[in-house]
């Protein structure tokens, strides 16, 4: 039975791939079917993730993040740069062999546990059968398993407004591989690709006017938060308009023609580059014929339970292509959520406490509930903040914008919600989701020594300013 396994999994990004590392280290016979092809039409393993999303952005946002620094002599006080220069191709090549480094790492373990790795687009068909066509030849074969993970991911939303041409008008794929930094630069949507492929051009040299259909900026951050955020990109020349809808686009030799309504005004924008960022839907389409009956919802999504199970036997789906955040690591969670429940000790993911982060700088990072949702819900709570104005360790590092802010229980000093803007807020983040994994009370972490001087000092700080006792602000306390 060379084609059955105990687990198939169709997709590797960091749903397919975790899941189909943790099913093998179960003892499963696990095969894991990618369709992902690179730019020199070589068959490699990561998904979008680690080819088109999470890792190639943040090399850019790093080295852009860095060249913008040199730039600024008020960043480096007494170092003085001479002749500082850009070279595009070799940032894009170093890009490159970070990606490779890492989708090369997924072969060897895929290797080393043992994991039949197949470059081909899978079809699910009735009773756990998986038609694979090769990616190298096109043949078809049909193999079977116990079980199915489906792990198929997503892919950018296109609007009727605007045509992809996939040169001047882009998706965020498009968006990474820019071989100029372009003088004008558009950008339709101020979401997390929005904001972040906005801060590596932007960075790089480009001016980056960024339209917003909605007519809130971030609004799933907290409003404190979203407001400085707001403040601070606008301050480093992001130029966001909110309430802006695109409702035409044209493409003419010297790069496109942006039409929109902003709070009902007719406005146009010149742009040598646009990027389209309104979003991305599950990869459904083609993946089942339809008499299997997969319970596919109107947006795309594949139907699952609480332990991530679909219509059918023994089928179950993760990441991107299921409801909830579209994250790599919420995907990764899944994956070995269900490869544990396949092998009978099933556990549940807490999805309250799963990061939200977006690398710009400063960074911006949550967990829990805003102030507004705990408002919504009727729950009393205190809410502490500190800013890194008055942090050491943030003053040494001249990277003084963005605070801490926690929101505790009124009563029983839990927390539940920790919201931080500021330089290194995606590291931070990780001791307050621990704390709220144990349902850990605001003072928990107040009774918790940090050390000095670092940046979680602010964390320390802002959970001693919920019950008014930081040291280092002026305390307030807010009953609501
Ligand atoms: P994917 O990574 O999309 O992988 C699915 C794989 O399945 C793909 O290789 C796909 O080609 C393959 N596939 C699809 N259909 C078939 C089929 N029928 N047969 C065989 N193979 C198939 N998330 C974060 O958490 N942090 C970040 O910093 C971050 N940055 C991002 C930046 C960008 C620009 C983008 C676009 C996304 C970013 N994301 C980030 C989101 C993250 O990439 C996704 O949430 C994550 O990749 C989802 O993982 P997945 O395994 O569900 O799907
Ligand atoms: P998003 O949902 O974060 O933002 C899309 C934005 O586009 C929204 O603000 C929306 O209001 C706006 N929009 C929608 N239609 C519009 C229109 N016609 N005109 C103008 N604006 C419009 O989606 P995204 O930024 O495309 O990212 C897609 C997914 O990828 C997200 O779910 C995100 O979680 C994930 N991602 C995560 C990270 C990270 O974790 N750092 C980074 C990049 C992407």
């Amino acid at each position: 039975m060379e084609n059955h396994f105990d687990v198939i999994v169709i997709g590797a990004g960091p749903a397919g791939y975790v899941a189909a590392i943790r099913c093998a280290q179960l003892g499963m016979k696990t095969a894991c079917i990618d369709n992902w092809i690179d730019d020199e039409s070589r068959p490699v393993l990561g998904g979008t993730c680690l080819n088109a999303g999470c890792i190639p952005s943040k090399a850019l946002l790093e080295i852009s993040e860095y060249y913008a620094g040199l730039k600024d002599s008020s960043s480096h006080p007494g170092i003085i740069f001479k002749g500082l220069e850009l070279d595009l191709q070799q940032i894009q090549d170093e890009k490159k062999r970070i990606v490779s480094e890492l989708t090369g790492g997924i072969q060897i373990l895929f290797r080393a546990n043992g994991i039949t790795s197949i470059a081909g687009q899978a079809q699910l068909h009735p009773d756990r059968h998986v038609v694979v066509t090769s990616v190298a030849s096109n043949q078809k074969k049909e193999m079977t398993a116990n079980n199915i993970i489906i792990a198929t991911g997503s892919r950018p939303i296109d609007i009727e407004a605007v045509v992809m041409d996939h040169q001047h008008i882009v998706d965020s794929q498009g968006a990474l591989q820019f071989k100029e930094v372009p003088e004008q630069l558009g950008i339709i949507g101020a979401g997390v690709i929005g904001l972040e492929m906005g801060s590596i051009w932007q960075r790089f040299g480009s001016e980056v006017t960024i339209l917003e259909a909605q007519d809130r900026f971030l609004p799933a951050a907290d409003r404190d938060i979203a407001a400085l955020a707001l403040a601070e990109y606008q301050r480093q020349g992001l130029d966001i308009h909110i309430d802006a809808r695109v409702t035409k686009t044209r493409r003419h030799n010297n790069g496109v023609t942006v039409n929109y309504q902003e709070s009902g005004h007719s406005k146009q924008l010149e742009v040598d580059k646009l990027i389209v960022a309104v979003g991305r839907r599950p990869n459904t389409e083609g993946l089942t014929p339809e008499e299997v009956g997969l319970q596919i919802d109107e947006g795309g999504y594949i139907h699952v339970n609480e332990h991530l199970m679909t219509n059918l036997p023994e089928v179950y789906a993760i990441g991107d292509v299921v409801p909830g955040p579209m994250l790599a690591h919420k995907g990764s969670a899944e994956g070995v959520a269900v490869a544990e429940h396949i092998n009978g000790s099933p556990h549940q993911i807490n999805y309250d406490t799963i990061p939200a982060i977006i690398y710009t700088e400063p960074e911006i990072a949550w967990t829990g509930q805003t102030e507004e949702k705990l408002k919504q819900a009727g729950i009393k709570y205190r809410a502490g903040s500190f800013p890194f104005s008055a942090s050491g360790r943030a003053r040494a590092m001249r990277k003084t914008s963005g605070m801490v802010k926690i929101l505790a229980e009124e009563k029983t000093d839990e927390i539940l919600g920790v919201h931080i803007i500021g330089t290194n807020a995606s590291e931070l983040i990780a001791e307050a989701v621990l704390a709220m994994e144990y349902h850990a009370a605001a003072e928990d972490l107040a009774l918790t020594i940090h050390g000095h001087p670092t940046l979680s000092e602010a964390l320390h700080e802002a959970a001693l300013a919920v019950n008014g006792q930081a040291i280092h602000i002026v305390n307030k306390i807010l009953k609501k």
